[in-house]
C-alpha cells in the first residue's frame, strides 16, 4: 500500500510495473512514445515508475479497454487540463505557447521555446503529476467551472 511520501517515488523497473499492470512491456514502451506517461529515467537510462504512474496507467487502461478512448483521444482529455492556470501564465506567455493553443496532445508533449516551461521539469511539474487519476481531471474541470 502506498501513502502520501512514497506516492511520487520512482521505485518500480519497467518489467515490474508492466507486470503489475498486466501487459506487455512493449506497450509501456508505446504509452511513452505516444506522451501519455513519462517515466523517471536514470542515468543508464533505465526507466522506473512511481506508485503515481501505475495510477496513471490503471486510468489510461481503463479508458481504453472500458471506455473504448483511443490513444489520441486520451492525449485530447489531457490537452483540456488549464495548464496555463495552474502554472500562472501571463497572457504573453499563453499567447507564445502552443500548448496553449493547441487542443490535441498535452502540453509536456511540446517542445516548448521562448516560455517559462522550457526550463520546468514536467515530471514535478503540477500539471502532470496532479492529474494522473481520471477523477482529478474531472474534479479540476468542475472546479474551473463553479469559479466561472
Ligand atoms: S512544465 Fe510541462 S507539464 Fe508543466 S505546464 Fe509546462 S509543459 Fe505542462
Amino acid at each position: 500500500m502506498f501513502n502520501e511520501e512514497n506516492f511520487h517515488l520512482p521505485l518500480l523497473p519497467i518489467r515490474s510495473a508492466a507486470k503489475l499492470l498486466n501487459i506487455s512491456v512493449h506497450t509501456l514502451r508505446m504509452y511513452e512514445k505516444e506522451g501519455l506517461i513519462i517515466p523517471f529515467k536514470k542515468e543508464s537510462s533505465h526507466r522506473l515508475y512511481s506508485n503515481s504512474d501505475i495510477e496513471r496507467l490503471k486510468c489510461i487502461r481503463s479508458a481504453i479497454n472500458e471506455s473504448k478512448i483511443s490513444i489520441a483521444g486520451i492525449k485530447t482529455i489531457y490537452s483540456m487540463i488549464p495548464c496555463y492556470e495552474i502554472v500562472n501564465c501571463t497572457q504573453t506567455e499563453r499567447e507564445n505557447c502552443s500548448a496553449f493553443k493547441n487542443h490535441s496532445k498535452p502540453c509536456w508533449n511540446f517542445n516548448h521555446k521562448d516560455n517559462p516551461c522550457q526550463t520546468r521539469d514536467c515530471r514535478s511539474c503540477s500539471v502532470y503529476n496532479n492529474y494522473s487519476e481520471c477523477g482529478r481531471i474531472k474534479e479540476l474541470i468542475q472546479n474551473i467551472i463553479s469559479q466561472n
